[in-house]
């Protein structure tokens, strides 16, 4: 069970605004902050790399608490400073070619499917839509059945940015496996809300950011790269931290996940990530699960007993973002409105989520997304300015 007085006692600023933009950015908790400050406050006294090797210790444990989180090895980890561009050091360096096919959902991150596109357009591969189920998420059996000789890559969400649905990644992982295709999985809004772990769902390659429900910093993410594959990915760009430079004209890259990354990154943020993961493991990710689908499904249920509100989540199993709308009120404004009661949420855009929001005939939903931290009394808060709204 989670100690959620001292959870709060954590995360003083739960007093002063009612968070609901955990799927957004999460309010981080006094350790994380502190770790932060304590490396900012280095780097102005004795200086960048001073600091950073004063952080020696803590920048080693980046890699030993991610693994740790995801069941994972600490060479299959790499810092790169946003989810986006974790994905696409891993995507940007597959070997994809004419004739390939890629397979997708509806429910894929806009920037990665923006990536795929991107790609398609100078390799020519082909882009497979996976249908969805009855309930809205990937229907595992027409996976099985699309998946030809030339498919090469699975690459599809956890748990998508504009909705409440968890996709099985797990049965996503078997039909990988049994096909022998590689499977890229964006963690971005399920690592730190869910518990994850990437040998139970089988997974190639997982991408996430620190800012979201693991309650780390803006400007940080992270990569896992299976050490089995990290041969099959050439990575798009190197540098003197990526790569050895051996000889005047040759080069290696360096061992594991690592030359995913970058020579010059945000230290105070790697540090400040580290203390999050470190925090959330301590708390522990299957009490966090527990807390926030419950708390979302609260959510749900009170926002289905106000006039006019309707509620958009796809999928057999939710998490703890739930999307909405009132009838007569632009979600925009809903959001403005919220945030004029001191309530912070966000708004998904049918423009970022085309695939999956477009067919649907939504332009727009009100996203709350609900942490641990939070509690029943601000579900009857938020419930109450919504009716009002
Ligand atoms: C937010 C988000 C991303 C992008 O994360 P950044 O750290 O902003 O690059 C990717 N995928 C999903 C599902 C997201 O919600």
């Amino acid at each position: 069970m989670i100690d959620i007085e001292k959870a709060r006692l954590d995360t003083p600023s739960c007093e002063n605004v009612l968070h609901f933009n955990n799927a957004g950015s999460s309010l981080m908790p006094v350790p994380v902050f502190n770790a932060l400050q304590r490396v900012l406050r280095d780097e102005y006294e004795v200086g960048g790399y001073e600091a950073a090797r004063r952080a020696e210790d803590d920048l080693q444990a980046f890699y030993m608490e991610f693994a740790g989180l995801l069941n994972a090895e600490p060479d299959e980890i790499a810092f790169v400073e946003n989810a986006t561009r974790a994905w696409d050091m891993a995507f940007y360096g597959l070997h994809l070619k004419p004739g390939d096919r890629v397979i997708t959902h509806a429910s894929e991150y806009a920037s990665n499917y923006l990536a795929l596109l991107h790609q398609s357009r100078r390799l020519g591969f082909e882009i497979d839509i996976v249908a969805s189920d009855q309930s809205g998420q990937i229907d595992v059996d027409a996976l099985d059945n699309m998946i030809g000789a030339n498919t090469k890559l699975i690459a599809i969400t956890h748990v998508p940015t504009q909705g409440g649905l968890v996709n099985p990644a797990a049965e996503v992982g078997k039909i990988a496996q049994k096909h022998g295709v590689l499977y890229l999985l964006d963690a971005c809004q399920s690592v730190g809300q869910i518990n994850v772990d990437v040998a139970e769902i089988g997974c190639d390659i997982l991408s996430g950011t620190g800012r979201k429900f693991l309650r780390g910093p803006r400007g940080t993410g992270f990569l896992y790269v299976r050490r089995g594959i990290i041969d099959q990915i050439d990575p798009p760009f190197i540098d003197l931290f990526s790569a050895k430079w051996t000889e005047a004209n040759s080069f290696t890259l360096v061992d594991g996940a690592k030359r995913f990354e970058n020579w010059e990154s945000f230290v105070a943020g790697r540090v400040g990530l580290m203390e999050a993961v470190r925090y959330a493991r301590n708390i522990g990710l299957a009490n966090i699960e527990a807390r926030v689908s419950a708390l979302g499904q609260d959510l749900r249920d009170a926002l289905l007993e106000v006039k006019g509100v309707s509620v958009h989540d796809l999928g057999l199993k939710k998490c703890g973002i739930v999307t909405f709308k009132k009838d007569g009120i632009d979600p925009a404004l809903m959001g403005d409105t919220l945030r004029g009661d001191g309530i912070n949420v966000s708004t998904s855009q049918m423009t970022s989520a085309r695939l999956d929001l477009e067919p649907r005939d939504l332009k727009a939903l009100t996203r709350a997304s609900v942490h641990y931290f939070n509690t029943q009394d601000e579900i009857t808060r938020f419930v109450e300015a919504v009716k009002k709204a």
